[in-house]
């Protein structure tokens, strides 16, 4: 499968190229960015044989089938559905786009032209969080009572750019990791939120844009979900806990890119290490994608996921803002 990236981005180095050659004939063929120069060296890093600075040449090439889209969250939108006109399948970054409406769109847009949108939720793909899921479905943990996920990080100086002071190409550390808590929850216990109280911080990292969120979710089930996400956390671990009535399962560094962490159960019986399979997060994600597009499989996580998780997101920092309870609206999908 020859793929298009639409963005010169970090995580396309640091993760994604090496993802879709790790598939058997994957190829990044084109690199696109609206900087020459940046293109170029990009291509040359990376090994990339064509450069762009337009969109529509990497998409006027036949052989190309698919666009992964790491570009600043704004562009998303306009990649996605230039993309999806053109009849590529597309696998775009989280968060999907910058409103409802647009990943609305890009949902119904792929799907009329019969083409696969994706979201890289790539915590879907970790072991660990599908041993966590697996253990929730086989009942060990009884009744789940509550979950709480812990995603405040130390923010990397390399990635404290738009992240951090640019409103305007969904800079905050809702757009960056709440997505990821909601779509991970979603994943796990199989609920959506139905609604949402939540507190952000501008602690002095975060220029106009919160560094920091706190918020509690109510689930249709009665599950209670507090999610933390923050990008000013030089000490503390990731993490997730999932609560039952007869178990309760406590996994450390999980919310990462890479198959890092530890899980344990404990449950009257006594506490025990759960195993889990230890493969690269984002090849599983490229490989679930490629079969998508062979076959009209589901990709891991589709953009109807991508537009759920937009959606909690929201939610979340529209409850900070105006300090209410809000309703998380889904809406129809037309
Ligand atoms: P980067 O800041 O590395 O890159 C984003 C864009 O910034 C690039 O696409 C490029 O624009 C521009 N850019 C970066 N460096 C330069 C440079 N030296 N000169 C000129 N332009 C430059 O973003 P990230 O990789 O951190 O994030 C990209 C997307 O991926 C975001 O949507 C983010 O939310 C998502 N992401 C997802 C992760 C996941 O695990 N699913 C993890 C990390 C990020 P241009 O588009 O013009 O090339």
């Amino acid at each position: 499968m020859a793929w298009a990236f639409a963005g010169a981005s970090t995580i396309g180095g640091q993760y994604m190229i090496d993802a879709v050659r790790a598939q058997t004939e994957g190829r990044v063929d084109w690199v696109v960015s609206g900087n020459a120069d940046h293109a170029a060296g990009y291509a040359g890093r990376y090994g990339i044989a064509n450069w762009t600075t337009a969109l529509e040449d990497a998409l006027a090439d036949d052989a190309v089938t698919s666009v992964y889209i790491s570009s600043t969250n704004e562009k998303h939108f306009g990649q996605a559905m230039a993309a999806i006109a053109a009849g590529k399948h597309v696998l775009c970054e989280k968060p999907l786009a910058m409103t409802a409406e647009e990943a609305s769109a890009m949902v119904v847009a792929a799907r009329d032209r019969g083409v696969i949108l994706a979201v890289n939720h790539h915590l879907r793909s970790a072991g660990s969080h599908r041993a966590i899921r697996a253990l929730i479905a086989s009942g060990r943990l009884g009744r789940i009572l509550s979950l709480r996920v812990f995603h405040a990080v130390h923010l990397p100086e390399h990635l404290r750019g738009w992240r951090l002071d640019d409103a305007s190409a969904g800079g905050g550390v809702i757009a960056d990791l709440t997505v990821h808590n909601a779509d991970t929850v979603r994943y796990l216990v199989g609920e959506d939120p139905v609604s949402v109280v939540a507190e952000t911080a501008s602690t002095g990292m975060g220029k106009g844009v919160e560094d920091s969120a706190m918020s509690v979710w109510t689930m249709p089930s009665g599950i209670m979900v507090f999610s933390h996400e923050s990008f000013t956390h030089p000490h503390s671990a990731s993490g997730i806990e999932v609560h039952g009535t007869e178990g309760s399962v406590i996994a450390r560094g999980v919310m990462a890119q890479d198959p890092v962490g530890e899980i344990e159960l404990v449950t009257s019986a006594g506490r025990e290490t759960v195993p889990f399979d230890k493969s690269g997060l984002y090849e599983a994600v490229v490989r679930d994608f490629e079969l998508a597009a062979a076959t009209g499989a589901e990709p891991a996580a589709s953009g109807a996921d991508g537009l759920k998780s937009l959606q909690v997101a929201i939610a979340v920092r529209e409850a900070a803002r105006t300090d209410r309870r809000l309703a998380v609206t889904y809406g129809e999908v037309q």
